[in-house]
This record gives structure tokens, sequence and C-alpha cells, in this order.
């Protein structure tokens, strides 16, 4: 067969881009060449519908087994009982909680988009917005923070039958506790959406959503630093409280209802090359690097926080608990749309981003986020982050200087090659 060099001329492309600037989008990071090397495998070749030990296809006695291993090493990274690992993507995993739990219809209630909350959350060019009625908590415009007491009046108004907790873009920690007493009291379901900062939690920086939550969803790919995919987990399985029962009268455990909403409920076949990829990526998880790893995204965050506070930069709710934060750029006159185009041409990766309260489109937004778990993989320690909001503010403060954008581009290329990205 003849070499498809278009494509693999845009791969080295890609590699080179990722290699020469600074990544500071917040749900984005770099892989290991073993995380890389199970996704690029044979694997990729395999149908596999069904479970490990229950599938719908011969030859599947190798998967089985890699599919197992990444189940057992999630269950043992977060300490749950139950984990399917089979979700395409962080979207897909809410879409099958989604399925499972509710009927058309359903009340729901989501922390608001503009505020920093998640499309399927209930948003409404999204499936979670409709097909059930969403509602929406935020956060305080003096603080930045949720208030959690006005979350629990929001529950007992709206009385939804499902409240999700989780974010795109909130720099803060979350109180679990309080949410499943709201949900308790309105008879819903507690969903923990911890795409973002899983990776701190599963090694204990942050408050754990299990203890609380029925049902808790991830993506792979950020703060845990595997494949882009996504997963459902309970701390515990519980009966079903609002589904069908079995042709025997048996009301369904949710770890078999979340299963079959799974698949065959949202999804065909798993991609087995990516869950042996997450099984790699809960192996390293695991290990005292990673928890090194975390730690070191914890405290790059918080300085770099610091360094833009100091630099007169307004974060949201003033700093931060996890691996990101929200800064609004309305106080320095600039829009989050201009700081993307700009900072990108210095080769530093940002996004635009809606801020709470925010009086701009979606397509200008009035901030931007950025985050610490690319650059942490990379090796950059908190004393690099005053030098990084610096060439930041250079850029930003100098937007319509190309001369000086380039000057900022050529130190960071040169800065970057200090830190050797790709053995593979
Ligand atoms: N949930 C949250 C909180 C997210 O931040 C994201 C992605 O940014 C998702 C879900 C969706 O994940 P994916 O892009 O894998 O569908």
């Amino acid at each position: 067969m003849q070499r498809d060099t278009a494509i693999f001329d845009l791969i080295e492309k890609e590699r080179a881009r990722q290699t020469h600037g600074i990544e500071l989008i917040a749900s984005e990071n770099f892989v290991s060449e073993q995380v890389m090397q199970a996704m690029g495998s044979v694997m990729t070749n395999k149908y596999a519908e069904g479970l490990p030990g229950k599938r719908y296809y011969g030859g599947c006695e190798v998967v089985d087994l890699s599919e197992q291993l990444a189940i057992d090493r999630a269950k043992e990274l977060f300490g749950v009982e139950w984990v399917n690992v089979q979700p395409h993507s962080g979207a897909q995993a809410n879409a099958a909680v989604m399925l499972a739990v509710l009927q058309p219809g359903d009340k729901i209630l989501g922390f608001d988009l503009s505020h920093g909350g998640h499309l399927t959350h209930g948003s409404p060019v999204n499936f979670s917005g409709k097909l059930y009625q969403p509602s929406f908590y935020g956060v305080e415009q003096e603080t930045g923070l949720i208030d959690f007491d006005k979350v629990v009046e929001t529950a007992r108004r709206e009385k939804p039958k499902l409240i999700i907790c989780g974010a795109s873009a909130y720099s803060r920690d979350w109180d679990y506790k309080k949410l499943r007493a709201a949900a308790d009291e309105v008879g819903a379901l507690l969903l923990a959406d911890i795409s973002h900062p899983s990776g701190l939690i599963a090694r204990g920086l942050l408050n754990n959503p299990f203890d609380h939550c029925h049902i808790v969803t991830t993506t792979t790919h950020k703060t845990l630093r595997g494949p882009r995919g996504g997963m459902i987990m309970m701390g515990k399985d519980f009966e079903n409280p609002f589904g069908l029962k079995t042709p025997k009268g048996e009301v369904r455990m949710m770890s078999s209802v979340l299963d079959g909403a799974v698949f065959p409920g949202t999804q065909g076949g798993p991609l087995e090359h990516v869950i042996a990829a997450k099984a790699v990526a809960y192996f390293e998880a695991l290990s005292d690097d990673y928890l090194t790893y975390v730690k070191q995204v914890q405290l790059n965050a918080q300085a770099m926080a610091k360094a833009f506070v100091e630099k007169g930069y307004n974060i949201i709710s003033g700093g931060t608990d996890n691996h990101m934060m929200l800064i609004d750029l309305r106080s320095k006159g600039l829009t989050g749309k201009l700081a993307e185009n700009t900072l990108v041409k210095a080769d530093i990766t940002i996004n635009k981003n809606m801020v709470p309260f925010d009086d701009k489109s979606p397509f200008v937004t009035s901030g931007m986020r950025v985050g610490t778990a690319a650059i942490t993989t990379r090796g950059l320690k908190e004393g690099d982050m005053s030098r990084i909001v610096e060439l930041i503010d250079t850029v930003l403060v100098n937007n319509d200087s190309e001369s000086k954008i380039t000057e900022v581009r050529k130190d960071i290329n040169n800065w970057m090659q200090d830190y050797p990205l790709f053995a593979y």
C-alpha cells in the first residue's frame, strides 16, 4: 500500500507544534510512550461487544484480560466497587448515565455552562438539554464561588431527578456531602462528573466524591493522563430506585443498568485499543511518580494563579484548588478571543472561555482558561510559572506588535528545547 504522506506529514507538523510551544489548555495533557503504543496497537482490530467473559464475538480471550485489567486497576486507583471503562468519551459516559437513570422529560439540575459547567449537564444545544428538563445553579457574582446552600435551595424548588456536580472551568473544590443531603431530600440521584480533576481526586488531593455521589463519570485524558476516553464508576453499587424490575420481579442493580446503558444503550463495540491504553494509564497513575506529578500540577497551578494576581489579572474566585484557573480579562480591556488568537502566535495555547455573568458571546468571551496538567508533564516546576505569566502578559500587552510577539515566540521555542517531549 502506498504511504499516506499527506496525513503523516500533518502528524509531524502537529508533533512539532506540541513540542515547540507552551500548552496551557486545561483539558489537555501529554500521554506516555506506553499509553501511545497501546493506543496504536493491534487491539484496534478487535470487535468485542459485551463485557469481559460475556461477549457477542469470538476471539475475545485476550481483550477480555486487557479490559479486566483496566477495570481492576481503575477500581484500585479510585477505591471503588464498580467501573465501566468502555465509554468512548466523557460526553458518552454522561449520556449513558442519563439514559440509565432518567426518562425523557425528567428534570435535571446542573452547573451553568456559562459559569463553568459542561455542555452535557443540560445545555439546550446538547442531548442533555433537549431530552431532559434542565435547571441550573451558578457561582456568586462577588466571590466567584458556588454557594452550596443556594444549590440546596434550588434543588428543593426544582425537585430534579438527577443533580449533576462537576465542571469544565471551576477552580475550587466541591461540597459533595451537602449535595448528597439535598439529593436525598428531594429523591434525586447525585452524579459527579470529575473529568477535569480526576487525577487529583484519585490520589487524594481533593475531596472524595465516592463517599457521597451515587455515580461518578470522568474523562481519561485530562489530569488522569490517559488516552482520550470516558469511564463510569460507583463507590458502591445500589438498587436502581427508578428502574423497571426484571421479568422475575427483581429490582436491577445500578451496575447492570449502567452497563446496559453503555452497550447496547448508547454505544456499539468498545475501543479495545483505547481500553488497553486506559489500563496503562491507570497502572501509571497508581505509581509514586504519578503522585509526585499531581502534587506538582497543583503547586504549579497555585504558583501560576499567584503570578497572575500579582500582575493585576482577575482570577475568578481569586485562586485555585485544582489544576486550572479562569481569568476575567475585562479589567485588562481584552476579550478571550483576542487573547487566544494573539497568544497562539507566540506558541502559547490557551482557550477563550465565558466567565460568570459574561456580557460577550461564546465566540468572543471575556475570559481565558489555563491549566497546568500538560506543562507539568513536560517537567516545568512552580519556579517556572512566573516566567510563563510574564511571557503571557508581554504578548497580551503588546497584542498589536508582531515584532514583540515574535521575540516571545523565539524565547519560548528556545526554552522548550530544554524540555524534550516525545521519545516516540
Ligand atoms: N465533562 C466535563 C466536565 C468536561 O470538561 C468534558 C470535556 O471537556 C466532558 C465531560 C466531555 O468529554 P469529551 O470531550 O471526552 O466528550
